[in-house]
């Protein structure tokens, strides 16, 4: 039978009592995994696809838990390249046993199936992990998610850890890795490189402590930075290490192709002749679709790439204005209250990219206005 932990997690408040803490992290829950880790003979990290800084943060986090706590050897496997601007955390010692599928696809075929154990995280259903999905569902190990995502596919694992109103997944990470038999609550007993991985994937999940912070973040963060985190390097990597044509294009967006409709969204179009102009690499376009949500009257803001078959959709939001609920009923996909993503399929929803403004305008004024 599944043991299976899906924890309501009561906000950490300073005034409540120590005992009213996350117990249903720290008991149960924290030993079951502290055995399924213990046990593991080739223990595999999984994380969604275009892995972002929370995807990335808790994976880097987990496996260096895995080698310096329980002296495994494991191997982070992911659909698609670590953006540069995470490059900073997947130093020599962790690179070599990243498994890119689209650079080598047999052999993260090979690792994941000869895999006894697979820790899923920051996604909440195999289908995130793209070219993984049919690996994953091939394979026979044993599955464990820790993830922050509505409506987890929780059957497909043994171990459930799943929370979302936590900032992030690193966040939710970093209380259950505290939570640990062998760690008891002692952050300096965390490899360091875990404790700066997991900061940087809230961090960036924050989008640097503006949405979803709750007290029990600050908390990470302050016992992160007495243990020795430094914040400044993490926050030069992340914020101070761009190309200047991503400033530039940040300006031509805003100038030029930024449009708000009557209904108050904001949206921006960007096609396969502008990313080529800019020298648009994966990761330089995180983080412009929160700009439009600065002007007082938008309500929500969808970013638009175009790929090969499709246009990549972000949609943020502010609150009382679903961004998860539009991307499941307009743009093939979903996410958080406030930060979703998805699809537009083209030719199926869109005949090509000059078509996606009109879709904007007439399928977000049907959900502005709950038609
Ligand atoms: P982003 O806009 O940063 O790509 O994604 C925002 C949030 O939506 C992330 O938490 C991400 O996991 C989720 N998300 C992005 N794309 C999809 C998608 O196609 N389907 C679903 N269900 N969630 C997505
Ligand atoms: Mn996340």
């Amino acid at each position: 039978m599944n043991l299976i932990y899906q924890m309501q997690y009561k906000f950490v408040n300073l005034r409540q009592k120590k005992s009213q803490k996350m117990t249903s992290i720290t008991n149960e829950s924290a030993q079951a995994l502290h055995d399924r880790l213990r046990k593991a003979n080739n223990p595999v990290i999984v994380t969604h696809m275009k892995p972002d800084g929370d995807a990335i943060g808790s994976s880097i986090g987990m496996y260096h838990v895995l080698d310096e706590v329980y002296h495994k050897k494991s191997s982070i496997a992911i659909a698609n390249p670590i953006p540069s601007y995470l490059d900073f955390l997947a130093d020599e010692s962790v690179s070599k046993d990243i498994y890119i599928y689209e650079e080598r696809a047999e052999q993260t075929r090979r690792i994941i199936l000869e895999s006894d154990l697979i820790i899923c995280l920051d996604f909440n259903a195999f289908h995130r992990t793209d070219t993984l999905c049919v690996l994953l569902e091939e394979s026979t190990a044993d599955k464990i998610l820790i993830d922050h995502h509505l409506s987890p596919d929780s059957e497909k694992f043994v171990l459930v850890f799943s929370v979302p109103q936590m900032s992030s997944t690193c966040e939710l990470e970093y209380h259950i890795l505290k939570s640990l038999p062998c760690i008891d609550g002692n952050v300096s007993a965390l490899p360091h490189k875990t404790c700066t991985a997991l900061m940087t994937g809230m961090t960036t999940d924050t989008n640097n402590f503006a949405n979803s912070v709750i007290p029990s973040t600050l908390m990470m963060a302050s016992e992160l930075i007495a243990a020795g985190v430094d914040r400044n390097m993490i926050l030069s990597n992340l914020y101070n290490r761009f190309k200047e044509s991503r400033l530039r294009l940040q300006g031509h967006i805003l100038k030029n192709l930024m449009k708000i409709t009557p209904d108050g969204v904001a949206y921006m179009v960007l096609d396969k002749q502008t990313l080529k102009e800019y020298d648009v690499q994966e990761g330089d376009t995180e983080g412009f679709v929160n700009i439009p949500l600065s002007i007082d009257k938008v309500r929500m803001s969808i970013f638009i790439k175009e790929d090969d078959s499709y246009a990549r959709v972000s949609i943020r939001s502010k609150e009382g204005t679903s961004a998860n609920m539009c991307s499941r009923l307009h743009f093939n996909g979903g996410g958080h209250e406030n930060a979703a993503g998805g699809r537009l399929y083209m030719p199926k929803d869109i005949a090509d990219i000059t078509q996606a403004a009109e879709y904007i305008e007439r399928h977000t004024h049907i959900f502005m206005n709950n038609e």
